[in-house]
């Protein structure tokens, strides 16, 4: 019997688990709404596992919104959900009796990208994540990009120094204005109703509308900046904009041309959209030589006991 595994993602609207065969494939998936509490979130993950568990489940893997030290399995910090208290690896291990593999969502998103999505073939790749807010991560040279523990945190890259106060607690991030969540903003500054989609702008704007191009532009320019930026460090051979508004993102962008050709780069538009953290997070647990990653393994029952 080929291997499967459970993939979570804990993103900012929606909590997501799909068990996912060894080639990338979504054979069953469960989402609901994302709770805030961190006990919450663990009892919600335990419950999506029991849902999708079948004996073909060889490992978990968990996308964790914030800094996350893989390699030991722990949560650093987090934004609009912190487990850093919880022991998430741990618990989730000895409940489902499974290896758990956790790393930051935006590294999970990439890895499925890398293996089955719009970055087959390449081996320096940057990713960021556009949804409640931006998660990132890097590739070089096939392999995430780790740095000391917690590397390409790429909805932090400053684009304002004295801009919007950021959930890290510095100002300016670009996450604060080209997130989903500044979307919604950008919209009502420009006087538009809420709730207008990306589509709709889009519409609004190509018929001359103003107040959908200040809202496009007021979201996009920054992401030119920050991804210039991130060029400029990390020269990769492709920009992907995922998330559920990465598609979105990259269209915008056309309204803000680079600057100068020193920091061009390919963007595209991430292939697997919303999925790419429940099928990387399900890699990562089968496959930890793709994120080097070190599963934390289920403790023996005498361990639990
Ligand atoms: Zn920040």
């Amino acid at each position: 019997m080929a291997s499967t595994a459970i993939g979570i993602d804990i993103g900012g609207t929606h909590l997501r688990a799909a068990r996912v065969s060894d080639g990338g494939e979504i054979l069953d998936r469960v989402a609901e709404r994302t709770v805030r509490d961190p006990e919450a979130v663990v009892a919600r993950i335990l419950d999506l596992i029991r849902r999708l568990d079948r004996p073909s489940v060889a490992a978990i893997g968990i996308g964790v919104p914030g800094r996350v030290d893989a390699g030991r399995g722990t949560v650093l910090s987090g934004g609009y959900v912190d487990l850093s208290q919880v022991r998430l690896a741990e618990r989730v291990a000895a409940a489902a009796g499974r290896p758990v593999a956790i790393d930051n969502d935006g590294t999970m998103a990439l890895v499925a990208e890398i293996a089955v999505g719009a970055a087959q073939g390449h081996e320096s790749v940057a990713l960021l994540t556009i949804g409640t807010g931006i998660g990132g991560a890097i590739a070089e040279g096939g392999r995430i990009l780790r740095g000391r523990r917690a590397a390409g945190q790429l909805g932090h890259v400053t684009i304002d120094a004295g801009g919007e106060r950021c959930a890290c607690g510095r100002l300016g991030c670009v996450e604060t204005v080209s997130s989903g969540t500044a979307l919604g903003r950008h919209v009502a500054a420009a006087g538009l109703p809420a709730g207008t989609s990306a589509d709709r702008l889009f519409a609004l704007e190509a018929a001359g509308d103003p107040a959908a191009r200040r809202a496009l532009l007021a979201w996009a320019t920054p992401l030119r900046a920050a991804i210039e930026s991130i060029v400029a460090v990390a020269d990769p051979d492709l920009v992907l904009l995922g998330g559920g508004l990465g598609a979105a993102a990259q269209r915008a962008l056309a309204l803000v041309p680079a600057a100068a050709d020193w920091f061009c780069c390919p963007v595209e538009a991430a292939a697997l959209g919303d999925d790419a953290g429940v099928i990387g997070a399900a890699l990562c647990g089968l496959m930890d030589r793709v994120c080097d990653l070190h599963p934390v393994r289920a403790p023996s029952p005498r361990e639990v006991a």
